[in-house]
């Protein structure tokens, strides 16, 4: 049986370590690492987190060495498709959590990917036949269906994991639910922030997903929560929700913030000596959002259906703003060009 995706809005409250200090057993039984076929076999979230907290001066104790196969468990093989701006990003985060990190994109990224230790394919067949345990899609939104259908999936895993990071939700869940095979898991994912928004960390920042299609079976439970974990481990706000609801919300936020910034831009608005706060905030909202592709926010637009709408109302606000002043000068330049003369209609019912 597989879980079904949600529609309900639930935090995950980060799972925060603390110290614990229980005297070491008599004889330890360590949990050993062969004994599952899998890394990530058990769900030990909460467990490593406790442990891994303990005084790193004790090398050798019981408590340690557990501590480090845990963690050894929680390591992910990650294959990042679309190794751009914001895959790029990502990586750097995985690579420092100790996640190992295959790479493929369009362009050669090779040398920048070994400078995160991360091994670039060129060619997706090479990168499916090492076998990562997940799949990360973090390609642009408009060309998602054509990355997607070049990957030879045959050649992964029966049920490898997929997860895309795409900053529409609807359209990868219902493009991976159709073109995957059935036995792939499917986490759907909007990381909140970008190299920009986040260059000083993720704590605080929210992470949205939505489990679309995770078997039931303990191993891919596991797997994908050690995915999950990477963003909660850097203090995210865990946020689950459906990928409907993510698009309805992420037009009136997202969009529209991208939107205002690419209209500003267009003002070509320069710093001056006497600068507002507001000003200010308006020109670091230029900079956060034109630092963005235009593909990516014209794949925010072509691929949410709530953006059109968000297009008219941004319109329509800007024309009742422009009406209420236009009245009200029309109001003050009938008065002067008529009031007085014996010819001046009645103006009464002009509204002030
Ligand atoms: P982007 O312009 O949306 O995507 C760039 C990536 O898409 C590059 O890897 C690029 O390949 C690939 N690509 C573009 N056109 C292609 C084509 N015709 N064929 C094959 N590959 C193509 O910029 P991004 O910022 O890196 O975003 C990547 C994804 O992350 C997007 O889906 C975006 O919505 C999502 N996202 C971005 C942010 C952010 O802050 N930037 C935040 C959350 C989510 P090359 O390697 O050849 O350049």
């Amino acid at each position: 049986m597989l879980s079904s995706s949600t529609s309900t809005l639930r935090l995950h409250q980060p799972t925060r370590p603390h110290r614990r200090h229980s005297p070491a057993p008599a004889s330890p039984r360590l949990p050993s690492p062969v004994a599952s076929p899998r890394r990530w076999a058990a769900p030990l979230r909460a467990r490593s987190h406790r442990i891994r907290a303990l005084d790193a001066a004790q090398p050798f104790d019981y408590e340690s060495r557990v501590a480090g196969i845990l963690e050894e468990r929680q390591r992910l093989k990650i294959a990042i498709v679309g190794f751009g701006n914001f895959g790029q990003f990502l990586a750097r985060t995985f690579a420092r959590q100790g996640h190992t990190l295959l790479a493929h994109s369009r362009t050669d990224h090779s040398a920048l990917a070994a400078t995160l230790g991360a091994s670039f394919f060129s060619d997706p067949h090479d990168l499916c036949e090492c076998h990562p345990d997940v799949v990360l899609l973090a390609t642009s939104i408009l060309s998602a269906e054509a990355v997607l259908r070049s990957l030879p999936v045959h050649r992964l895993r029966r049920n490898t994991l997929f997860v895309d990071v795409l900053s529409v939700k609807e359209f990868p869940k219902n493009l991976l639910l159709s073109s995957l095979p059935a036995d792939f898991d499917v986490i759907c994912t909007h990381p909140m922030f970008g190299p920009e928004s986040a260059r000083d960390g993720w704590d605080g920042l929210p992470f949205v997903f939505d489990k679309v299609r995770v078997g039931d079976c303990p191993a891919r439970r596991a797997r994908a929560e050690a995915f999950l974990n990477i963003f909660e481990r850097e203090g995210c706000r865990m946020v689950e929700m459906c990928c409907a609801e993510h698009d309805a919300h992420a037009a009136e936020t997202q969009f529209l913030t991208h939107s205002v910034g690419r209209m500003l831009a267009m003002l070509e608005l320069r710093s001056t000596p006497i600068n507002t706060k507001g000003y200010e905030t308006l020109l670091r909202l230029v900079d956060n959002t034109c630092s963005d592709s235009f593909d990516l926010y014209n794949g925010l637009f072509m691929y949410n259906k709530n953006s059109t709408e968000l297009l008219n109302r941004l319109e329509w606000a800007m024309d009742s703003v422009k009406k209420r002043l236009f009245d009200g000068l029309h109001d003050v330049l009938r008065k002067q060009l008529f009031e007085g003369s014996p010819h001046a209609p009645n103006t009464s019912n002009v509204r002030k």
